[in-house]
């Protein structure tokens, strides 16, 4: 049996343990104890669950370097829509093989649980292959579904085909935004969700200023594109309130619902979201890059609604390191402890991912995706040293060797 000692292990269920160690058994935790034990001494590193990134989307890595960062939301969407027209084949070599690079590199940056939003699937054996646990978000966006259920029923099939039979890769249904996904898509992937007890969903929700403006009124540059894509349809009335509040009004909020990015959410929101338990999943770096601003993180922490973080695709961030979404978290949110940053970088992310069983904290029972960073002698306190930026060479992963 496997035994590591360490200067600091952190369960993430409560503080830190100074001088501590871990025990592993058939790849999962059978102790975490105070005394040093027997086995290998790790010396001054800190040893923690692995990170969970709650939003991604893998299939876009071949993007990485190809989108330019902007101050307007609308040029990233053009530029994006433009990039993927290049490359219609979903199984084109350049497309699998950035995704594989990218898994590589969360793995490396200490990543052991992705929620990966995909319109094409593509990533379901890529994350099999390297046992990267996942939650796939079969992600679907039609403005003007003329049968948005038998749309529904079709993706089913396939997420049912994609899923792996542990339980390690699970694909669910979801909507990507309300501003591209009509009132009948999101019934019917309500209604998929109803009938998917144990499965979460995840819709990109506050992201922009022009999401609000259109939700709002149905105008502004959202509504041009929609018409210039030739997908816009005078059905579609403008809810005239917020994003959050138009998807609480047609019922599709509940605690299984990821809620991306909210750098637009007002309180009213947030106590929308809190009252039903949600998780906001930020991805800071990626919200600037696409200029729609630096989410209210601050905010989200205080009004206790559970945030979970992400990095989003290398189409709007420059790598899928977790530890530096949480350097840019720390630096937007300075008030936050820092073992709540590394909370939701953990357990929180582990949670609404609906993967809490087995990953997020270190505890008897879980399964053992464990790393261990290089802490330099001189820090004292670790939580804030881990929220500090940590480079992929500080990292290693226990139980591989
Ligand atoms: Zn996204």
């Amino acid at each position: 049996m496997p035994s590591y000692s360490a200067e600091w292990v952190l369960p993430m269920t409560g503080e830190p343990m100074h001088r501590a160690s871990i025990s592993i058994e058939n790849a999962r935790i059978v102790a975490v104890g105070d005394a040093v034990a027997d086995g290998r001494d790790l010396g001054h590193t800190a040893v923690m669950p692995a990170l969970v990134n709650a939003h991604t989307h893998l299939e876009l890595s071949y993007l990485r370097g190809r989108i330019p960062r902007t101050q307007k939301f609308l040029d990233w969407i053009r530029t994006v829509i433009a990039a993927r027209r290049r490359y219609p084949d979903p199984a084109d070599p350049e497309i699998v093989n950035a995704a594989r690079v990218a898994i590589g590199e969360a793995h490396a940056t200490g990543t052991g649980l992705v929620g990966d939003v995909s319109n094409t699937l593509v990533t379901a054996p890529l994350l099999r292959e390297a046992s990267l646990p996942a939650q796939i978000f079969y992600e679907l966006l039609c403005f003007n579904a003329a049968d948005a259920e038998s749309m529904t029923n079709d993706a089913r099939a396939k997420a049912d085909a994609a899923a792996e039979p542990d339980d390690n890769v699970r694909v669910s249904l979801a909507p990507h935004a309300p501003y591209s996904v009509s009132p009948a898509l999101f019934a019917a992937i309500r209604t998929d969700l109803d009938a998917h007890s144990g499965q979460v969903t995840s819709v990109h929700l506050g992201e922009s200023p022009e999401e609000t403006e259109f939700i709002r009124d149905g105008s502004g540059p959202w509504r041009v594109l929609l018409e210039e894509l030739g997908v816009w349809t005078d059905a579609w009335h403008p809810p005239g309130t917020s994003p959050v509040a138009y998807l609480e009004q047609i019922g599709f909020l509940d605690r299984r619902v990821l809620a991306v990015h909210g750098v637009q959410f007002d309180g009213d929101d947030l106590d929308r979201l809190r009252t039903r338990d949600m998780t906001i999943v930020s991805c800071p770096r990626s919200n600037q890059y696409v200029g729609v601003g630096a989410p209210p993180l601050e905010a989200f922490y205080a009004m206790k609604v559970n945030v979970a973080l992400g990095t989003d695709s290398l189409a709007s961030a420059p790598d899928l390191n977790m530890f530096a979404e949480l350097a840019e978290a720390r630096r937007l949110a300075p008030r936050v402890p820092a073992r709540t940053l590394l909370e939701s970088a953990t357990r929180r992310g582990a949670a609404a991912l609906g993967f809490e069983d087995d990953y997020g904290t270190l505890e008897a029972g879980k399964r053992a995706q464990i790393i261990a960073v290089a802490v330099p002698p001189d820090v004292s306190d670790v939580e804030e040293y881990l929220v500090s930026g940590i480079e992929p060479s500080d990292i290693r992963w226990l139980g591989t060797d």
